[in-house]
């Protein structure tokens, strides 16, 4: 028998701010403005991978357009909880995108490098619209000027990890989404085991 799910909160969370059901029905609502605005027309959604997947997974089985899926892959901070320099794209698309209505999505827009850079990516392959989904939105933390088209949730300025968001490529499992213990912001602690 599969072992059950853990249903208390994860031990190196401090606090959960979104919990699996919350995210679940924002998730329904954010397809449905999707929808007033698509209609029943085709789009072609661009996942930032690896943040975004739960995201782009849930919300695209709640849509029932045509719609064709691509994934980018820009730099991610990788042991630590803060952006530094400029975001790099590491993997690229390989749908054509000309002529296309555009649906790029995110886990978190936080200063805005990562989002504006792949806006400008997407926008210079000549779409016929393009638009931008991210499920957090930190805007305390914004240095450059951009706003998301469809949002999910404003969060504090806090290091958030769960349901796709990561800490050092762990803890993207979590079904909530919660601010992780300072004591465990620090990879360097963790064993292998
Ligand atoms: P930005 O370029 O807007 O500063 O950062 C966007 C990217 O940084 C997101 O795609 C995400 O990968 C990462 N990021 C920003 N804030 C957080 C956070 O609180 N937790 C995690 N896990 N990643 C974050
Ligand atoms: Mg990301």
């Amino acid at each position: 028998m599969p072992a059950a799910k853990k249903t208390a909160m994860h031990p190196d969370l401090a606090e959960v701010l979104l919990t699996e059901a919350q995210i679940k029905a924002r998730v329904r609502a954010v397809a449905q403005e999707l929808k007033a605005v698509y209609g029943e027309g085709e789009f072609t959604i661009i996942s930032l991978i690896n943040g975004a997947v739960m995201f782009t997974a849930d919300l695209m089985r709640e849509i029932d357009n045509p719609i064709r899926l691509d994934c980018i892959r820009v730099s991610s901070y990788g042991s630590k909880t803060k952006s530094i320099g400029s975001p790099q794209v590491i993997y690229s698309l390989t749908l054509d995108i000309k002529d296309r209505h555009v649906l790029v999505i995110d886990d978190i827009l936080d200063t805005g490098k990562t989002l504006s850079l792949v806006s400008k990516l997407v926008r210079d392959l000549k779409p016929a619209s393009l638009r931008t989904c991210v499920l957090l939105d930190k805007k305390e933390r914004r240095e450059v000027k951009i706003e998301a088209d469809f949002v999910g949730f404003d969060i504090p300025n806090k290091f958030v990890v769960g349901y796709g968001l990561d800490f050092a490529e762990r803890y993207r499992n979590l079904p909530c989404i919660g601010v992780l213990k300072p004591e465990r912001q620090n990879a360097a602690s963790w064993s292998a085991s």
